[in-house]
Formats: C-alpha cells, structure tokens, sequence
C-alpha cells in the first residue's frame, strides 16, 4: 500500500540525474506477466469490479507504466520464476494510492502446476477517486524531475542507498503522484514485502536468528549483515520499510519519483531469498551511475541551486 504524505525535507546527499535506457530481461529470469482488469470487469482473487480510468496526464497509460515498472523488475530479479498480476483502478479509500493483494502466503515463484492461480499471483488496484496522476510516458528518463538524491549509509553490511529519488518536478510531474514510482512499489509487495500471513519483523532475524523486532536483518547478498529498519511497531503488519526515501516506505508525497534502492532490493532479497538479483541493474534504472552526461543545460540548472554532481561506484552483486 502507498499513502500520500507530507515530505520533509530530504536529509541529504548526493544529487545527480541522468538518462538511462531500460535493458530487456536476461534470459531465466524473473517473468512478470500483466493482465488489466478494465473497467465492469471482476477482479480475480479479491473478487469486486474494477472501475473507470481516471484522466491521466502525461501521455502514458496504466498499461503502459505498469509495464514499465515490470520490466524493470525482471533486470533486478534474475531468478527464474513467474509472476502474474492483475491490475486496474478501484475507489479506495483516504489517502491509499494503490493495494497489492496476493493470492496465498507463499513465497513460490514457480507457479501452481494446475495452471491456476500460483501462489505468487497477486492483484494490484490503484486509486481512481480523484487524485492527480502523473503517467509518464517515458519513465526511465526522469526528465521531469531536476534533482536525485541517493544517500549512502553503512548499515552493518557495507556502505548502501537508502533510496533513490527524484525531486524538484517540472511539467506534469508537479502536484502529480507519480504512477510509476507506485507501480514500483506495488509490485515490490508481490516480490516479498507482503504480509504473508505475519508481521513484516517476524519474517526477518536478527543476527542472532531471533525476530527482530523493527529491525530487518539481511542476510543474503553483497549486503548481507546491514539492519534495515522497518515500519511500524513489533508486530505491525505492515510490510514496509522506515527510510524515508526508500521505495519500499509507506508514504509518498506529489511531485517525487522513487526507484529500488539498495535497502529495498536487499530486503526483498532476504524476504524472498532469490537465488541471484542485480543490485546494478536497479541502480541504472534510476539512472544513478550517471553513464549518460548530463545535459549542458541541466548541469548549469543544478548548478544554479548549489547542487553537487555525485557519482557512486558500482557495486558487484
Ligand atoms: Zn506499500
């Protein structure tokens, strides 16, 4: 689930921005395959009728983004498995901007062998009761956006982003929620932040093997060791994490555009312990490494707000 919110102001950090061009999935890996429940039509799973698009701005479509922020997916999850989700729009309620549901508790990315509803088949709704969306219709470039902010902490497991995220929105990303970024984060749930039947701490140890409370110990990967701290109190049954610019939190305000950062990859590699996945690849998704120069005329821009060009190095999966 992704909630509006109010931002505070980022604490800081490296700003950069760049463009990038979306890689085709590796052969084996992860498949998420798309299914639009438009309107009238029922939804499988959770049952209810999707309803109406709402007028989008920006050019693109619920298909077309939804699609986008799959195929980023399948760059960063290079084991082999399936994933179907069903999507369309539904009237939710107060500040929700969109659900995932998943169809069992199992974390099983092969499929049910009766071709029916796998365990990881899930149902994603976004919000259609009103609210501003922004449905670029080409996401990976970020242009919209004129800042990037990737902070790098160590968290026990090696220096790692807390997030990756685009600010200072020009056009139709201002006052819009950025249905991309949501996408992302929907699709994260079905990938392993789902509640699965127990609270979100109870599906992480500690170092110790013992729950861990608010802290998500991760212990598969080239992070393994770092704690990640995870939303809502001991026993929350929200699937979520705290840092505030992380994919993977709850909140979101207009105006921001968010990718997998290497907190949210970690955990949903620990989540799912997925046998092989490419940090790097989340990371040129967001256009972070900065392999395409910037524009002259943006680097003058950020320039002009006292904005620093940083560059972090790759790190090996
Ligand atoms: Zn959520």
């Amino acid at each position: 689930m992704y909630h509006r919110a109010t931002k505070q102001p980022a604490a800081a950090t490296a700003l950069a921005a760049a463009l990038a061009v979306a890689a085709g999935a590796p052969a084996g890996a992860l498949t998420i395959n798309l299914s639009e429940i438009t309107n009238g039509n029922t939804y499988p799973i959770i049952g209810g009728t999707a309803e109406a698009a709402p007028a989008l701005q920006g050019g693109g479509t619920l298909a077309s983004v939804i699609q986008a922020a799959a195929d980023y997916w399948e760059t960063v999850i290079l084991s082999p498995g399936t994933l179907n989700v069903y999507f369309g729009w539904s009237n939710l309620s107060g500040s929700t901007l969109a659900t995932a549901t998943q169809y069992t508790v199992a974390r099983d990315f092969n499929g049910n062998p009766d071709g029916g509803p796998s365990g990881k088949d899930g149902v994603i709704e976004f919000d259609n009761s009103g609210r501003t969306w922004f449905a670029d219709s080409t996401p990976f470039d970020n242009s919209e956006y004129m800042a990037f902010f990737e902070p790098m902490v160590d968290l026990g497991g090696g220096e790692m982003s807390l997030g990756r995220e685009y600010g200072s929105p020009t056009g139709f990303a201002v006052g819009a929620h950025d249905l991309f970024t949501v996408a992302l984060h929907e699709i994260g749930h079905q990938l392993g932040f789902s509640d699965l039947g127990q609270p979100i701490d109870d599906q992480f140890y500690d170092g110790t093997g013992a729950p861990g409370g608010t802290v998500g110990y991760v212990d598969i990967g080239p992070f393994e060791g770092a704690d990640l701290t995870l939303s809502g109190e001991p026993g929350s049954a929200s699937p979520h994490l705290a840092h505030s610019m992380a994919l993977m939190n709850p909140s979101i305000s207009t105006g921001e555009r968010r990718y997998a950062s290497d907190v949210d990859v970690a955990a949903i590699h620990t989540l799912s312990q997925f046998g092989s996945v490419d940090y790097n690849a989340a990371a040129i998704g967001a256009g972070a490494e900065g392999t395409i120069p910037l524009p002259a005329s943006l680097v003058l821009l950020l320039s002009g707000l006292g904005a620093i060009g940083a560059m972090r190095a790759r790190r090996a999966a």
